[in-house]
């Protein structure tokens, strides 16, 4: 399995301001900066986008996404997620004033889009992958993914603060090779974390601690004012197998 986030700064950098993961070419978990990939051959091969939540960081650029790989005709890309978050989408940007109705605009004949509903725990197949979406611990409802090629299965718990039913899940899988946990905040705004559903260099090693140690643990989506003092916070920890992540780099598990 191929997993690279993508880069969301101009020049690219470790700073990340969005969240988009393209797995294997084909699926995308996240569409904050698929959008603004500059090879629109990319953008096309991306066929499958799961949204974890509705939060802005991670469908920044998805109506751009959608208006750059639409072709007429039946054949078009489909979006995952809980059904709020396609109302939302729906409602909220898809609404013929931030952008147009693509929703409304796409028949069987002529799509702009189509939509599957994600139900926790349900999983579903897509592009050879078995993705199990498992609800997490954020501030809106927010399903963590759990995707599995059936050699190597790896986590996407997504924005999270403490919480126990993706970990459970995880503990039965013995093919699990990574996680891709985030640490948002230094352990200075604990209270800030907890108020908006994140984890912060206090609570990230209690998560890290229900993981196999084996387990590679990615660090994702420090808030990029405070990255540097995440980073020196975490190393200090000395934790087993914590890694900070490499955006644009493509990981192979
Ligand atoms: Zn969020
Ligand atoms: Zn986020």
């Amino acid at each position: 399995m191929r997993i690279e986030l993508l880069p969301s700064s101009i020049p690219s950098s470790d700073r990340q301001f969005l969240v988009s993961f393209v797995v294997n070419d084909t699926v995308a978990i996240d569409a904050g900066s698929i959008g603004l990939l500059a090879d629109l051959d990319r953008q096309r091969a991306i066929r499958h986008v799961f949204i974890t939540h509705e939060h802005l960081d991670h469908i920044a650029s998805l109506a751009i996404f959608l208006e750059n790989v639409y072709e007429p005709g039946p054949d078009c890309v489909e979006l995952l997620a809980a059904p709020d978050v396609l109302s939302f989408l729906h409602s909220d940007v898809f609404n013929g004033r931030v952008w147009p109705d693509f929703f409304e605009l796409s028949s069987a004949e002529n799509a702009f889009l189509k939509t599957t509903v994600l139900e926790p725990f349900v999983p579903v197949l897509r592009g050879g992958l078995t993705i199990t979406p498992v609800p997490v611990s954020h501030g809106v409802e927010t399903l963590g993914l759990i995707v599995d090629d059936g050699r190597s299965a790896v986590a996407f718990p997504s924005d999270t603060g403490p919480t126990e039913d993706l970990w459970c899940h995880l503990a039965a899988l013995p093919h699990l090779k990574a996680a891709f946990l985030e640490a948002s905040f230094p352990a200075s705004l604990s209270e800030l974390a907890a108020l908006t559903g994140h984890l912060c260099t206090r609570t990230f090693p209690l998560e890290v601690a229900k993981l196999p140690t084996a387990v590679r643990k990615i660090v994702v989506h420090r808030k990029v004012r405070y990255a540097a003092e995440i980073a020196a916070e975490l190393a200090a920890l000395r934790l087993d197998n914590v890694e900070l992540v490499r955006p644009g780099y493509v990981y192979e598990f």
